[in-house]
């Protein structure tokens, strides 16, 4: 079967040369084996994404030529098929309101492996109907979760494991604002476009376990996954929009969309030099077994 990827950008600001790295690869596994790429904007989050990014953004992939087949939707405009996954993970019960305060949260819960997100403790988990009807706000909703591991084989990053309930805690689907959480988005949005492989940065390693649960029991089919490394500043920070000298708009004044890729293949170990490429080229001799599992310094004077 020809495979189905996607590119997933989320249109807040120019792309740099992380998100590119990714969506490279992401072009590469698929046109090498004569599959289907899908575009989406990733813009749940309205306050930080505008139309007029996203403009940019197709634009700029055209001119590297990365191009896609289709486009869908764009996420702000899918609530519908979220609301409906949300029911039928409301009808089988999984799902409970949560009133906690984000002052409550930080509170409570110990910090996670270093990272910015919590254990959730599940206070809200066994409130009575009549607790909840005590409330005077609006709650979010949040998925109950197995104590169970959740088990995949990533193509460049192998095994990885992760309990859901020991690491990560019942999670929001829905914000108490309405907003849809990125999570549950992703998973209907791949099933809806029958994406069987998923290219992303290493950073959304963390987040697999909890997409494959959600296609679990959603019915849906778990896509492959090879999560690529990530570009590092010198001092270990992952490359952002601070970064400006990163960024394909101060990056496309001085050099060609060949030479541009040329450096991302050479980053991602597909080519011995630093030198400009085309990607009929590229694609021609890519192998996932020659691209490198670990993350690249690639500023070394900030
Ligand atoms: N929209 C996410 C990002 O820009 C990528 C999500 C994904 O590939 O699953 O980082
Ligand atoms: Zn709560």
């Amino acid at each position: 079967m020809k495979p189905v990827g996607r590119f997933a950008p989320t249109p807040s600001g120019r792309m740099h040369m992380g998100n590119l790295f990714a969506a490279l690869l992401a072009w590469l596994s698929v046109r090498s084996r004569g599959g289907t790429l899908i575009l989406r904007m990733e813009d749940l989050d309205t306050q930080r994404t505008k139309p007029e990014y996203a403009d940019t953004l197709r634009r700029d992939l055209e001119w590297l030529g990365l191009y896609w087949d289709k486009e869908m939707q764009c996420q702000s405009q899918r609530d519908s098929h979220y609301e409906e996954a949300l029911n039928i993970l409301g009808a089988k019960g999984l799902i409970y309101p949560c009133y906690c305060s984000r002052n409550r949260l930080h509170s409570v819960a110990a910090p996670h492996l270093g990272e910015s997100t919590f254990v959730y403790d599940g206070h809200c988990r066994n409130l009575t109907a009549g607790e909840r009807q005590a409330m005077d706000r609006p709650p979010a909703w949040r998925l109950e979760v197995p104590d169970k591991e959740i088990v995949f084989r990533d193509r460049l990053q192998g095994l990885y494991r992760e309990n859901l309930a020991r690491d990560c805690g019942d999670f929001i689907l829905r914000r108490s604002d309405g907003m849809f959480v990125y999570q549950l988005a992703v998973v209907v949005d791949d099933a809806a476009a029958g994406v069987t492989e998923v290219v992303r940065g290493r950073d959304l390693l963390s987040s697999t376990p909890r997409q494959m649960y959600l296609q679990s029991l959603l019915g849906y089919p778990t896509p492959e996954y090879g999560h690529v490394p990530l570009l590092l500043s010198a001092d270990g920070r992952r490359l952002s929009k601070r970064d400006r000298d990163m960024d394909l708009g101060l990056l496309s004044r001085t050099m060609t969309p060949e030479e541009i890729v040329g450096r991302l293949a050479y980053w991602a170990g597909l080519q011995e030099r630093d030198e400009a490429t085309d990607l009929q080229s590229l694609m021609h001799r890519f192998d996932w077994n020659r691209v490198r599992r670990e993350d690249i310094t690639v500023i070394t004077n900030p």
